[in-house]
């Protein structure tokens, strides 16, 4: 029997008012994320990507619980997270970590990493006394940090070495799930390359769970065994990071992954790339049938006014698409 997903995330939807004028009356709603559905299980790294203002942070931010679903709903470990309160939520609290892009703003600047990471560690009774220390030492050499940096604050430290103590801090509270939100969107490439790779060490070591939130498909690529692709708070396609990449099925994911320039620079000159027009539509006034039809290179007179369903194409790969069912060429 398959053990069940540590995550379920169902039919979600996050709409936020419009307000306005002297009375702040609602004038109408922001669908931040519109009806998507998937799951994660234990061991995996899950990437969410898609254009800014695809709804993606928004479903981290569900998933963390910092905001509340509209409709549908999040299962961790089985129980509907909006259901939980009081004593149940701090074990959830504490089992669901976040890093965020900015590792400066979510640090303490005026805490040293002692107390940044010791006082989690003291108010959920993981370590006392002599024992913060030496977890705390633990942690950082985990995060490849030398222990000294126990005694420095954020403003002494470089943005990977802020974003390896945010890690730190995040694996402190012995998490089943961490919610990566741009983890390393601030970071120099190179950075990146070392907080990606450590990350992917500590998933193995550990035996974590990511849902790994980004726009930047070559990181999510080496990180995430499944991917799902949003466009205006909607799934266009999911599937595991492999098939993704090779053989991308709807048009929103093709394009996103033309876009990304190919590493040989004489290759990249060669390449003829058809760039994707036109900005991503206002979430408040979504367009009808197929969301990205305003954008969509191979759009259809029926993809103004149908809205095509997530359909499975594979066991490991679906896309809402009315053309999937007739295979794209790859010419
Ligand atoms: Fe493009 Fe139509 Fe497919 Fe939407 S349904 S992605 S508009 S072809």
């Amino acid at each position: 029997m398959s053990e069940s997903p540590l995550l379920s995330v169902n039919n979600l939807h996050v709409r936020f008012p419009i307000k306005a004028g002297l009375l702040q009356r609602t004038v109408g709603e922001v669908k931040a994320v519109n009806g998507i559905s998937f799951e994660v299980n234990r061991g995996e790294a899950f990437g969410i990507v898609g254009e800014s203002g695809c709804g993606k942070t928004t479903v981290a931010r569900a998933i963390l619980r910092l905001l509340e679903a509209t409709t549908g709903n999040i299962a961790f470990e089985g129980n509907n997270i909006s259901s939980l309160t009081g004593k149940q939520l701090a074990p959830f609290r504490r089992k669901v970590q976040a890093i965020f892009q900015d590792p400066f703003s979510s640090l303490n600047p005026r805490k040293t990493t002692l107390d940044i990471i010791g006082e989690p560690l003291r108010v959920h009774a993981l370590a006392e006394g002599d024992g913060v220390r030496q977890r705390i030492t633990d942690l950082l050499e985990m995060c490849e940090l030398p222990a000294r940096f126990m005694e420095l604050y954020p403003h002494e430290m470089s943005g990977g070495q802020r974003q390896r103590v945010g890690i730190a801090r995040a694996l402190a509270m012995e998490p089943e799930l961490i919610v990566c939100d741009e983890a390393v969107s601030a970071l120099d490439v190179s950075i990146q390359a070392q907080i990606i790779n450590l990350l992917e060490k500590l998933r193995q070591e550990l035996g974590l769970t990511y849902v790994f939130i980004g726009h930047d498909l070559s990181v999510v690529r080496h990180l995430c065994n499944r991917v799902a692709v949003m466009y205006l708070g909607r799934i266009m396609e999911t599937a595991d990071s492999e098939t993704l990449f090779s053989q991308p099925q709807h048009p929103y994911t093709r394009a996103l992954l033309d876009a990304v320039p190919d590493p040989d620079p004489l290759t990249e000159a060669e390449r003829e790339i058809e760039p994707l027009h036109g900005e991503v539509p206002n979430p408040s006034n979504p367009p009808s049938g197929c969301v990205f039809h305003t954008r969509c290179p191979v759009a259809e007179e029926r993809c103004q006014h149908d809205a095509p369903p997530l359909v499975s194409l594979t066991p490991s790969q679906s896309a809402a698409c009315w053309l999937v069912k007739q295979p794209f060429s790859n010419s």
